[in-house]
């Protein structure tokens, strides 16, 4: 096991989603909050960073503790592209991940970004899902 970050930004994990789920530093960019986000998924136990960095009108209903639990296993994240303008972000990606069956599927997500005070949050995703 090396210490690559499980983003697959092939940077050390310390330099990389590290920094933003230990709270010593907010993500700069879309990017760097989608990256840590699938981080805190694929990682499981950062329930509480997903909350914190989801936009609180659509993160309502959600838990910590539920975010927390790893629903699947994370296999692989591709950027495929970003966007920036002013205070909105985007950035789509392919996620790989085996289900329950150990199946291996692909998430593919738009995520749409918004800044507000300073720091970046997650509002929400169009989701389409296919089979790997
Ligand atoms: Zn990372």
């Amino acid at each position: 096991m090396d210490n690559h970050c499980i983003c697959c930004s092939k940077k050390p994990f310390a330099d990389c989603c590290a920094r933003f789920l230990g709270g010593t530093q907010q993500a700069r960019t879309p990017e760097q909050l989608m990256r840590s986000r699938y981080s805190a998924y694929a990682l499981g136990g950062h329930g509480d960073y997903l909350l914190r960095t989801w936009f609180p009108a659509t993160a309502a209903g959600l838990t910590a503790r539920e975010l927390s639990q790893r629903s699947c296993e994370w296999l692989r994240l591709e950027v495929l592209a970003k966007q920036q303008h002013g205070d909105k972000g985007l950035v789509e990606f392919r996620a790989r991940y085996r289900d329950d069956k150990g199946q291996e599927q692909v998430m593919h997500e738009k995520s749409v970004f918004q800044r507000s005070g300073g720091r970046w949050f997650y509002v929400g995703g169009e989701v389409s899902s296919a089979p790997a």
